[in-house]
Order: C-alpha cells, then sequence, then structure tokens
C-alpha cells in the first residue's frame, strides 16, 4: 500500500517519534523502579519526570497522578462507590468504559440526557442531584470521541460538588487538544489516556485534586503508585506519555490551525455534498474532530471506499471489533438510525497536514460521483 492519510486521531495518534525515541531509551534501562540500585533509580528518574509531565499538561499536583494502563483502566479505578448503595450519574453520550459505571452496581447508575448536539442537560441534572437518594458521584466527560463537542464539566462540577457528590471527567479526547486544567475544569478526578496524544497504546492515568479525594483501588499488590495501582510500573510506556504529554501541553496553541483545516473540510464537504449533515457543527467542539452523514450513504461502504483510497477515517459508530454499529451518542441525541448509519468521523492532530484533507477530499468527492450516479439510477427506476 502507497502512503496512507491518517485522519482517525481519535481512535488513536501515531506515536509522535519524540515519544517512541524516549520509549527505547526507557526499554534499554533494566532496573525495576522499585529497586535502591543506581539502574533502578535510574527507572524511577523517567516515571517522575513522566509523572511531572503528564501532571503539568492538566494543572495538576505530580503527587496527584496515578498512572494506570490506559483511559479504560483509569475510569474503572475512579467509578468507585465509598458506601453500599452509592450511586452514579453518568452522561448518555460517554464512551463505554463510563456508561459501565466501573465498580457501581448497574441498578445504581443512572444516565444524564444529553439535547439534540450531544450536550448534557444540565436542568435535568441540578433537578436531580435536588432529589433523594443523592447520586455520590457524577461523571461527565470533557469532549466525546464521535461528534468532538464540549461539555459543560466546570458547571456539572460546580452542581456535583454543592450536592455533596464526587465530579469525574473522562478527559481522554480533550486533553492536549483544548483547555483542560484541573482547576478550571473544578472536577474531583480526570482520566487520560497517552495514545490520544501520541503517546503508546497501554498506558493513562487518573488524575485527583487533592490527596482527600478517595481513590478505591481495583486490587492489592506490592505497593506502587502508592497503593493505589500496584503492579511493577511500565516504564517504557510511562516514559513514551511523558514525552507525548510535554509535546502537546507546547502545542496547544495549534488548536486554531487544526481548526482551520478541519473548517475548511467542512466547507468542502457541503460543497461536494449539500445533504451533508455535520453532527453538532453549531456548538462549542475539539477543533480536530468533524463527524458527518450524508443521506443514502452507508458508513460501511464510503469507508471500504476511502479505506482503498488510502484514507483512515472512522464510522462514527465502529465498535472495538470493526464492524459498524449504531451509535449510542447520535441515539441520544435523537439522531435517525438511517442518517446515524451513515455517520463517519475524522479526526486531525500532531501530524496532520492540509494534503491529508486534500485526500480526503479528493476521495470524498470520487464517493459523491458514484453513489449520485446510483440515486440517478433509482429514481429513473422508480
Ligand atoms: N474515553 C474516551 C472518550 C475514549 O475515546 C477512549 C478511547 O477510545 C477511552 C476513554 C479509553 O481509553 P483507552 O483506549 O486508553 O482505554
Amino acid at each position: 500500500m502507497g502512503t496512507t492519510a491518517y485522519l482517525d486521531f481519535n481512535a488513536t495518534a501515531p506515536v509522535r517519534p519524540a515519544a517512541a525515541e524516549a520509549m527505547a531509551a526507557a526499554i534499554g534501562i533494566s532496573g525495576n523502579a522499585s529497586s535502591v540500585h543506581a539502574a533502578g533509580r535510574e527507572a524511577r528518574r523517567l516515571i517522575e519526570e513522566a509523572r511531572r509531565a503528564v501532571a503539568a499538561l492538566v494543572g495538576a499536583d505530580p503527587a496527584n497522578v496515578v498512572f494506570t494502563s490506559g483511559g479504560t483502566e483509569a475510569a474503572a479505578l475512579a467509578l468507585a462507590p465509598r458506601a453500599p448503595g452509592d450511586r452514579l450519574l453518568v452522561s448518555a453520550v460517554e464512551h463505554p468504559c463510563v456508561l459501565a459505571g466501573g465498580r457501581f452496581a448497574p441498578g445504581h447508575v443512572e444516565t444524564i440526557p444529553v439535547d439534540s448536539d450531544g450536550v448534557v442537560d444540565l436542568g435535568w441534572l441540578e433537578r436531580r442531584l435536588e432529589t433523594a437518594p443523592v447520586p455520590a458521584m457524577v461523571s461527565v466527560m470533557a469532549a466525546n470521541n464521535e461528534t468532538g463537542v464540549l461539555q459543560p464539566v466546570a458547571e456539572v462540577a460546580r452542581l456535583a460538588r454543592a450536592a455533596g457528590a464526587l465530579a469525574h471527567c473522562d478527559a481522554v479526547q480533550a486533553a492536549g487538544r483544548t483547555g483542560t486544567d484541573l482547576e478550571s475544569l473544578g472536577v474531583d478526578l480526570l482520566s487520560l489516556s497517552a495514545h490520544k496524544l501520541g503517546g503508546p497504546q497501554g498506558v493513562g492515568a487518573l488524575i485527583r485534586r487533592s490527596r482527600s479525594v478517595p481513590i478505591v483501588p481495583l486490587w492489592g499488590g506490592g505497593g506502587q503508585e502508592r497503593s493505589l495501582r500496584t503492579g511493577t510500573e511500565a516504564v517504557p510506556a510511562i516514559a513514551g506519555f511523558g514525552a507525548a504529554a510535554r509535546l502537546a501541553a507546547a502545542e496547544a496553541s495549534d488548536e486554531a490551525k487544526i481548526g482551520d483545516l478541519r473548517d475548511w473540510f467542512e466547507r468542502s464537504l457541503r460543497t461536494i455534498s449539500p445533504s451533508a449533515v455535520i453532527f453538532a457543527s453549531g456548538r462549542a467542539r475539539l477543533a480536530n474532530t468533524s463527524c458527518f452523514a450524508v443521506p443514502g450513504v452507508a458508513a460501511e461502504s464510503a469507508m471500504i471506499a476511502l479505506d482503498l483510497e488510502g484514507v483512515c477515517v472512522s464510522s462514527g459508530s465502529a465498535c472495538s471489533s470493526g464492524k459498524v454499529g449504531r451509535s449510542h451518542v447520535l441515539a441520544a441525541m435523537g439522531v435517525t438510525p438511517d442518517l446515524s448509519s451513515g455517520a463517519i468521523r475524522m479526526s486531525l492532530g500532531w501530524s496532520s497536514t492540509r494534503g491529508d484533507v486534500e485526500r480526503l477530499l479528493e476521495a470524498w468527492r470520487r464517493l459523491e460521483e458514484r453513489f449520485a450516479g446510483r440515486r440517478r439510477v433509482s429514481v429513473v427506476a422508480a
């Protein structure tokens, strides 16, 4: 296959060269970070350096960063009842790792509805928090992985904390792409994942606002990560995460550049396919994300055609098996099954170029011509 145009950063971002170098260097160190000898101290140094970089990305105290195996584990670590009968509120558009409710009993997880752009209904939340039994925890993501829409997290956190509930935020898609300052968000717990920032897959972090926020470990063991997540640390992965976090923080100003590229894509798409529907386009969204559907164009066929042209995007509803199912995000927004079956997501990031977007547009133009031809045939046949 020739070169590809990779436009699927919300699925995973290509690993940054600096992260790959940091990982390669860390693999060369044979020490266990718990060992007191020089090799162990070097492994420890790399972990603590990465901890500082990850903490700086969200304005946290490094002492409050707990490394995990990724965003999914960070959410599972965060979402735990503190007392029997505790209840959890999650938005209807959360990633499945939050929708699953962590260690809360399935019957104790309630869903916060969203509007037609996928933004949480703050009025509903406020009323629910005034009603017994008051939930122990509220979890609302910073940015949606499918549409990029941003949630009013600071307001959610304010309401949750006023009701005595803890606030968790899945900031996996937002961190490094838009402002994700722990203090401004006001949440108690924040989940991150390295691979959306250009770090390696299989490493993430749960960050707490202060030491007084309780974390219930998933398992016991040798006491690493202050006994909150025990097990020998994945030093190379953590070092790669640190390098990626450092670069992502330094690139915060690229948000506008990436937004210009995305907006140019959407203007061009509307010219090629005037009936295109761009989800949540009127709301504050991540600058890198565009989720759209063209009535009559099935996502599965479009993705195959784009893939054959070397263009990597996602179906708005691709599940982990790679099959296309109905998106729970678009369903919660009230999008019809017909339209959501055509949802395509393109997402940009640190290595994206205008050329990549051009490749997608050219491929889309050819695809649209083919589909338009079929539409003409079906009109004649009818
Ligand atoms: N949360 C969101 C919003 C995501 O998009 C993802 C990954 O797709 C996750 C959590 C899970 O993170 P990880 O892949 O590191 O387990």
